[in-house]
């Protein structure tokens, strides 16, 4: 079983404020290749068995997805596709957005973006989020590495914060994506030392030497078992995921450095990661 934890869904015409553009060209990214219609999403995870698919509403920074339109999104592939909501915690009708999209729109979990949504980890309103899903068994995906994005701190990303957050919410389950990139050691520390606190290794692969140093962390603290397998699409596919966490012994067979165990890539490639998050599978009719 292939689970791709994190694909990204959004109408980059309509979704997108000025300041997503803005940001995204002054880091040197094609506009062009953030663009992609809603059959590219479906094409993109074909790899996968499932895939958690989400979109953001970050006023902050510029991200408007309705979260209706995701939950529209994954009605085409009921099969296979797993809806997280996105309440963005600075505006005022968060918390029942939330709730709408738990009990109206069936949510499965919860995205979350403090460096997006210029609201600090352990503020309040953010609090009552994380209160909502520990009681309703929600996991929370919440983006803890750095980013393109401008005019919020980089501390509202490191991921020492959900340290503490594990510690107020010891039953919720969260997922800190990309390792937690630039802070791999944090996030490495931070799993290994919670219960239900968790990695992703999405949208790492492509920087080969950080890549490999980050997993070699994971191994020798011993907290491979915490990670698990996505894509960030529109980054790259569930497919190229795939390779490019296979390739990552492409350094240490140049050089003669120590490996990555295969085993412990298979294992990321294919854990359950719906099983360990408490999510049903999807199983509509396609
Ligand atoms: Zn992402």
């Amino acid at each position: 079983m292939i689970v791709d934890v994190h694909t990204h869904f959004y109408r980059a015409d309509v979704d997108w404020g000025d300041h997503v553009r803005e940001d995204l060209e002054r880091c040197g990214f094609a506009l062009e290749q953030w663009r992609f219609e809603p059959e590219d999403h479906l094409a993109a995870v074909e790899a996968a068995d499932a895939a958690i698919v989400f979109g953001l509403r970050a006023a902050a920074t510029g991200w408007a997805v309705p979260n209706d339109a995701v939950a529209e999104h994954v009605r085409r592939r009921p099969d296979k596709l797993v809806f997280f909501a996105s309440p963005d915690p600075a505006q005022d009708d968060a918390m029942a957005e939330l709730e709408r999209c738990h009990q109206d729109l069936g949510c499965q979990g919860v995205k979350l973006g403090p460096i997006y949504q210029g609201v600090h980890p352990l503020d309040k309103r953010n609090y009552e989020i994380y209160g909502y899903c520990q009681r309703h068994g929600l996991p929370i995906m919440i983006h803890m590495a750095t980013t393109f994005s401008s005019g919020v701190p980089l501390d509202y990303a490191r991921p020492a914060h959900m340290d503490q957050v594990a510690v107020d919410f010891p039953e919720l389950k969260i997922v800190l994506p990309h390792l937690g990139h630039p802070w791999e050691g944090e996030a490495i520390a931070a799993i290994r030392k919670s219960p239900n606190l968790f990695a992703d290794v999405s949208a790492l692969y492509y920087r080969p030497w950080q890549f490999y140093n980050s997993m070699r962390l994971l191994v020798e603290y011993g907290a491979q078992n915490k990670v698990l397998f996505g894509s960030d699409f529109p980054a790259c596919t569930t497919a190229d995921s795939i390779v490019g966490l296979r390739g990552v012994n492409a350094i240490p067979k140049a050089t003669g450095l120590p490996e990555i165990p295969e085993d412990v890539i298979e294992a990321i490639i294919h854990r359950d990661a719906l099983a360990l998050l408490g999510i049903r599978p999807p199983c509509g009719e396609a």
